[in-house]
C-alpha cells in the first residue's frame, strides 16, 4: 500500500479513517493489526481483502496493480487469491456445513468428483467431518468459526485476512483457532489478523498499530508460539 487514504463523507466535510498508509507485507508473513476501537483496523482489512474500493492511493497485490482494476477484475482476483474470516462468522444459515465450505469452489472450474474430495478433505482436516450435514445454528461458536476458516482457505488462497476471528470465543477455542492460523502460515499462507488480544498477537511475527487512521507502529518480534506449539499436529 502506498499513500493510501480512506475517507467517509460527514456532511460537507470528509472524515479521514485511513491516512497516508504506507505498508509492505511480504509473502509468508503473519501480521497482527492492533489499536483502539475506531482506529480504522476493519477498514484497512476490508481494503486488503478487496471488499472496499472507496480509497485513494496505490495497492499492489503480488504483481497486480489493484488501483487500476475495475470492480469485476478486483472481485475475481480476491476470489482466487484471498480468504476472509469474520468475527461473527458470516456463514450462510440455510446451507449446511459442507455446503458453506464448498461455496468458494463454485467459482472454480473443477470437476464434481474433485470438488467433493476437496470438501471431504477439508472437513476432515478441520475436525468438522461429523458436522457436515448440520446447519450453522446447530454449532457452537468455535465450531462455526472453524467452518468459517475452512471456507476461507479451501481454495488455497495466498492471503488469509481475519477480522477479530476469536472475538466471540472462549480462550481455549481461541488458542485452537490461532494454532490453525499458525499451521496455515507454516504451509505458506500469508496471514493478516486484527485482534484486541495480546495473546493472539504472539502467534504472529510482526505487529502493526493503528491510531486515528494513522499507522503508528510497526514492530517485528519473535513468533513466541513457535517453540511451544511447533510440533503440534492437527
Ligand atoms: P473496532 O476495534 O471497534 O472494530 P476498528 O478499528 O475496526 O474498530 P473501523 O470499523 O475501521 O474501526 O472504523 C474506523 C472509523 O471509520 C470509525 O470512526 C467509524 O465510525 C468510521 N466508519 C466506519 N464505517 C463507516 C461508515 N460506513 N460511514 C461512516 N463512518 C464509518
Ligand atoms: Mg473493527
Amino acid at each position: 500500500l502506498s499513500h493510501l487514504d480512506r475517507t467517509y463523507k460527514a456532511g460537507h466535510s470528509e472524515l479521514f479513517v485511513l491516512r497516508n498508509i504506507n505498508l509492505t507485507i511480504e509473502l509468508g508473513e503473519f501480521v497482527t493489526i492492533m489499536g483502539p476501537s475506531g482506529a480504522g483496523k476493519s477498514t484497512l482489512l476490508n481494503v486488503l481483502a478487496m471488499l472496499d474500493d472507496q480509497w485513494r492511493g496505490e495497492f499492489l497485490f503480488e504483481d497486480a496493480a489493484v488501483h487500476t482494476m475495475n470492480r469485476k477484475q478486483r472481485a475475481e482476483l480476491a476470489r482466487r487469491r484471498i480468504g476472509m474470516v469474520f468475527q461473527s462468522y458470516h456463514l450462510l444459515e440455510d446451507l449446511t456445513v459442507a455446503e458453506n465450505i464448498d461455496l468458494p469452489l463454485s467459482y472454480k472450474d473443477m470437476h464434481r468428483a474433485e470438488r467433493q474430495a476437496l470438501v471431504a478433505d477439508t472437513l476432515d482436516r478441520f475436525s468438522i467431518v461429523g458436522k457436515k450435514d448440520l446447519y450453522p445454528s446447530q454449532l457452537s461458536g468455535g465450531q462455526q468459526q472453524l467452518v468459517g476458516i475452512a471456507r476461507a482457505v479451501i481454495h488455497k488462497p495466498a492471503l488469509l485476512v481475519a477480522d477479530e476471528p476469536t472475538g466471540n470465543l472462549h480462550s481455549a477455542q481461541a488458542a485452537e483457532i490461532m494454532d490453525l492460523f499458525k499451521q496455515l502460515n507454516r504451509e505458506g499462507t500469508t496471514v493478516i489478523q486484527v485482534t484486541h488480544s495480546d495473546l493472539n498477537a504472539t502467534y504472529g511475527s510482526r505487529t502493526l498499530e493503528l491510531r486515528d487512521g494513522w499507522l503508528t507502529r510497526d514492530t517485528a518480534h519473535p513468533d513466541l508460539q513457535r517453540s511451544q506449539n511447533g510440533t503440534q499436529a492437527r
